[in-house]
């Protein structure tokens, strides 16, 4: 069932004991938005804990209470409420997904939203779930800490390309606004964010050296070499705005090969295609202009045939 943001909050208030999740990958608007509603639902009293079926990307060590969040349990375990944010399906929470039994609230901005949990609340207008959980506590009690407006401003920032991307409006210019005025510090998020270890660089280098065109200029594809070991490449983040801003390039794809597993993760961006429906078609989901999803097989396998998928798509939107 859809609800409002009043309903989940009704459904925030009825529950003693909550689980919160984010999706694996995660990123700024993930981690920002779960440890802000974190420290919300404590000062209410309420039991909560914070679930990820994944590693913490480097870059995000800055944000607070990340020592809080922990992997989730091999059995199922019964909670009140299970909170699932930034995420549109449930196969992208890993295996937090099935270790709970309960009741399931799904708070996004996600276009392919699934409507897995009993109750969504979903913002397809929202530039990020942190726009979503501000308001959501603004509409509670007023009371955003220096701690939550830190998380949240990096939530926004991070999903908005620091408000450059076509989701950045008037309203994600203004929630930005009062998180400052609540305590959040631009500069210093920024900073923490652009100070990188050297093997990010080094990374980036070796990702840059895959670059090919393709499509008459149109598409750009880069690859995570599969030489990389897996801990220089943890956080690839930003990588694809490379070939995102090259003249002329309506879609930018990142291959992203998992060893272990046989897969590839994809990353889409576009300029005016609708890569959501797009990584949709493909198993996975997103935003119109930023989307993803995950193929079995080897990159050199998944990467003609989603060159040739895009190069369609591309021809059937006139672009
Ligand atoms: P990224 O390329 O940064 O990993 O993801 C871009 C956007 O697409 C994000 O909003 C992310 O949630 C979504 N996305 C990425 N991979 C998948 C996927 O496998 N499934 C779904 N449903 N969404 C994805
Ligand atoms: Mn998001």
């Amino acid at each position: 069932m859809r609800g409002t943001s009043s309903d989940a909050l009704r459904e925030l208030a009825r529950a003693r004991s909550v689980v919160l999740t984010t999706h694996i990958n995660p990123d700024g608007d993930a981690l920002g938005s779960m440890i802000a509603l974190y420290l919300f639902l404590q000062r209410r009293g309420i039991q909560v804990q914070m679930w990820l079926d994944d590693n913490l990307p480097v870059m995000y060590s800055f944000l607070p209470h990340l020592d809080k969040i922990a992997r989730p349990p091999i059995t199922p375990q019964p909670v009140d409420l299970f909170v699932v944010l930034d995420a549109g399906d449930a196969s992208r929470t890993g295996s937090s997904g099935h270790n709970y039994r309960g009741r399931s609230l799904n708070i996004d901005h996600h276009l392919s939203n699934s409507d897995f949990a009993d109750l969504t609340f979903v913002d397809e207008t929202a530039a990020a779930t942190g726009v979503m959980i501000l308001r959501m506590i603004e509409e509670a009690d007023g009371g955003v800490s220096k701690e939550m407006a830190t998380c949240l401003y990096t939530a926004i920032a991070t999903d908005c390309g620091f408000f450059r991307y076509a989701n950045t409006d008037a309203h994600t210019l203004h929630a930005a606004a009062r998180l400052v005025g609540y305590g959040a510090e631009p500069h210093t998020i920024s900073e923490q964010l652009q100070t990188m270890p050297l093997s990010r660089i080094t990374a980036l280098s070796k990702v840059l050296d895959t670059l090919e065109v393709s499509g008459c200029g149109r598409i750009a594809s880069v690859m995570v070499p599969p030489g990389i070991a897996s801990t220089d490449v943890e956080d690839t983040e930003g990588f694809i705005d490379y070939p995102r801003n090259i003249a002329g390039v309506e879609v930018a794809i990142m291959f992203k090969p998992s060893a272990e597993k046989e897969t590839v993760k994809l990353s889409f961006r576009s300029r005016r295609l609708n890569v959501s429906d797009l990584a949709r078609s493909l198993g996975g989901g997103g935003h119109a202009r930023a989307a993803g999803c995950t193929l079995k097989g080897s990159v050199y396998e998944v990467k003609p045939r989603v060159l040739t998928r895009v190069l369609e798509a591309l021809r059937e939107a006139g672009l």
